[in-house]
């Protein structure tokens, strides 16, 4: 049996909160143990929508790295590294783009609500091709299976056509990746998923105080005026949050809100808790973390020269398979 090849990354567009590690986050800390991970740092992705503050994006970067580190990813067993430090990255993602439509991008589905949510009329050509660079990002290291976000199954389907078809062209180099789908967190206003973009997020670097407060002020279900109307758990974020951080006392909070026996606010007391205990080994880990950035830089080197590696064994197949290597 082949064993399976991880890559699995984040935008670097600021700090990661309880959305990501239902997603993908706490897949991966597990998968680490089991597969070759990469772990991709996504700036040029998080240039798509950011080029013009490209500073948060540098800044993100060791941000993220430090959540990954705080949440229990070990550098010894995942590679970490930075995208736009392998430019073979770059150079797959012109290849593929020749033979990837427009119109195959502009309708997915994943695109156009990114689009419609930043008021993009008239697409960035780098925004409307970032599924291409994906599927770069994919390829490049060989990956089979992608931890991500439901958001992102347009995508991974994206990517299977376009080495489906780099393989048919040329010759098989690549396999077709899947996607290991995490939940769908929804953020503290009720209304969509936990964004860092939607200003709805409970982060993963909160204190105890944060959780707290921002708990206390989440949305609940909409209908419940009195403390003993009876509550409709299926449709409140904070039972959505006993339900990912506590399962085990879920049953019975969700019993007592239908009947009106528990309160919001003693609700949101015991998801406070919830979060509290899964964040707290994260802070121990961040504290002795933090204090050592030049260790993280090293880490990321490190990481990203052994990415980098890969990448250009994989580039050399690949231009072999097309023809294009000349000398
Ligand atoms: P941005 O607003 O900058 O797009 P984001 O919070 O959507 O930020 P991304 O970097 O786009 O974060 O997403 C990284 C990964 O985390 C993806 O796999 C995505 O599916 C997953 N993810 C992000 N938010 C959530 C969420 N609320 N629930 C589940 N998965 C999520
Ligand atoms: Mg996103």
């Amino acid at each position: 049996m082949t064993s399976d090849i991880i890559l699995t990354g984040d935008r670097t567009t600021g700090k990661l909160h309880l959305g990501h590690y239902v997603g993908s986050l706490r897949s991966r800390v597990e998968l680490q143990h089991v597969y070759p991970t990469f772990i991709l740092l996504a700036d040029v992705q998080a240039l798509t929508t950011h080029f013009e503050h490209p500073r948060l994006i540098a800044d993100s970067v060791r941000q993220v790295a430090l959540d990954y580190l705080s949440i229990g990813i070990d550098p010894e067993r995942a590679t970490l590294f930075i995208q736009s430090m392998i430019p073979e990255i770059a150079e797959l993602t012109q290849y593929f783009s020749m033979f990837v439509t427009v119109n195959s991008l502009r309708h997915n589905p994943t695109v156009k609500s990114e689009a419609k949510e930043r008021g993009y009329n008239d697409l960035y050509y780098g925004f409307l091709g970032y599924p291409v660079s994906q599927a770069a990002d994919i390829a490049f290291c060989k990956a089979t299976l992608v931890p991500a976000g439901e958001d992102q199954i347009p995508h991974i389907e994206q990517a299977r056509k376009i080495v489906r078809r780099f393989n048919e062209l040329y010759r098989p180099v690549f396999k077709e990746p899947r996607i290991l789908i995490g939940g769908r967190l929804t953020g503290l206003d009720g209304g969509s998923k936990m964004s860092k973009s939607l200003g709805n997020a409970l982060y993963l670097d909160s204190s105890r105080e944060e959780v707290e407060l921002k708990l206390a002020k989440a949305k609940t279900d909409p209908a419940r005026v009195r403390k003993d109307d009876p509550g409709h758990p299926d449709i409140c974020p904070v039972y959505e949050y006993h339900r990912h951080f506590r399962p085990e006392q879920c049953a019975d909070i969700h019993k007592l809100c239908s009947k009106g026996a528990i309160g919001c606010t003693d609700c949101k007391r015991l998801a406070t808790q919830a979060v509290n205990e899964l964040l707290e080994p994260l802070r121990e880990r961040r504290g002795t973390f933090a204090g050592r950035m030049k260790h993280i830089d090293e880490i990321l080197v490190e990481g990203t020269r052994k990415a980098r590696a890969a990448a250009r064994e994989t580039m050399l197949e690949v231009r072999e398979a097309m023809g294009i290597n000349y000398f």
